[in-house]
């Protein structure tokens, strides 16, 4: 019955498409969908993660950023930025693709070359951000975000990777957007004073690294990026975060276990909610693989369609 009326339902469609285009019987005419999603589209800000489309977007970056388009995208997250390059593509010449294809660069990924960080190599970091900031003032991005965990095994090691956050906002501020900091499920394990590692556990003492983050960096220099799936992951409420932490966490990466919606496990409407409440807008869709042997284009696609559907999604 559900084909059947899926049938007829296509069937209308292509009439009434056909009937619009004034060409009945022509097949070209056939696609009536494509400006009803343009004017949806319109509507919503679905940013893209383009980590999601792994080695699959570098075999042909101007026609994969076509498809993006014309999936719903509307802006992108960039991974893969390294020396002037984004994923081995002159950053100017990526740039110019994305723009070509009417898409965004808003924010970008990067991590500083060293995972533990200490005293002696604060200056390495630093020279690090600035080189990477000027790249990406140039690009126009409006956020700088380092993805990866450095080494936080205490109490004392997390308190000082604040203090490097906070001279890494200094720079990202001074070219002109703020940086970000994005977690993993691990940033909710704890740590002690003293402690040689962080551990999970509700009965573990201690504080978690992510709320040492977030009380030991200035809020006029550092942004949290919740991957509210990681956070889900680490045990944690992403909307306990929204609603304790409003004006720290401003981005969000909108991620399920793979396509959007298909677990059980993310109750993304009561995410969005939170956010949109909070006064906030900008987000990332990502994926971190397919597990049923679909291309990530095609799980990247039906991650748009989910967000598109969604009425609490804007
Ligand atoms: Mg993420």
């Amino acid at each position: 019955m559900t084909n059947r009326r899926n049938f007829l339902k296509n069937a209308s469609l292509f009439t009434l498409g056909s009937l619009m285009a004034g060409k009945v019987g022509n097949a070209v005419a056939a696609q009536p969908a494509s400006p009803v999603v343009s004017a949806t589209t319109a509507s919503k800000n679905i940013g893209l993660q383009i980590y999601s489309l792994g080695g699959e977007l570098f075999k042909d970056v101007p026609g994969g950023m076509k498809k993006l388009k014309q999936m719903g995208y509307a802006t992108l997250e960039l991974a893969g930025y390294g020396d002037g390059k984004v994923g081995g593509i002159d950053m100017m010449e990526f740039k110019k693709m994305v723009d070509d294809a009417g898409l965004k660069i808003t924010s970008s990924h990067v991590n500083p070359p060293v995972g533990e960080y200490t005293k002696s190599n604060l200056n390495v970091i630093k020279d690090f951000w600035k080189k990477t900031a000027d790249d990406h003032a140039k690009l126009g991005v409006k956020y700088l975000v380092q993805p990866g965990q450095p080494s936080t095994r205490s109490v004392e090691e997390t308190q000082y990777v604040c203090e490097v956050f906070n001279e890494a906002g200094k720079i990202a501020k001074a070219a002109g957007f703020p940086f970000g900091y994005h977690n993993h499920d691990f940033e909710f394990a704890k740590v002690v004073p003293g402690g040689n590692g962080a551990k999970f556990g509700r009965h573990n003492p201690g504080e978690s690294v992510y709320d040492i983050f977030l009380k030991n960096t200035d809020p006029s220099l550092v942004l949290f990026e919740m991957d509210v799936y990681w956070a889900v992951m680490g045990q944690a409420d992403p909307v306990e975060y929204l609603q304790k932490y409003p004006d720290r966490i401003k981005l969000l990466h909108i991620k399920d276990r793979a396509v959007l919606g298909k677990s059980g496990m993310m109750n993304f409407e009561s995410i969005f909610k939170q956010f949109y409440a909070n006064g906030n807008k900008d987000y990332f869709v990502e994926i971190e693989g397919m597990p049923d042997g679909r291309t990530q284009f095609e799980g990247v696609k039906d991650c748009a369609t989910y967000l598109l559907k969604a009425k609490f999604a804007k």
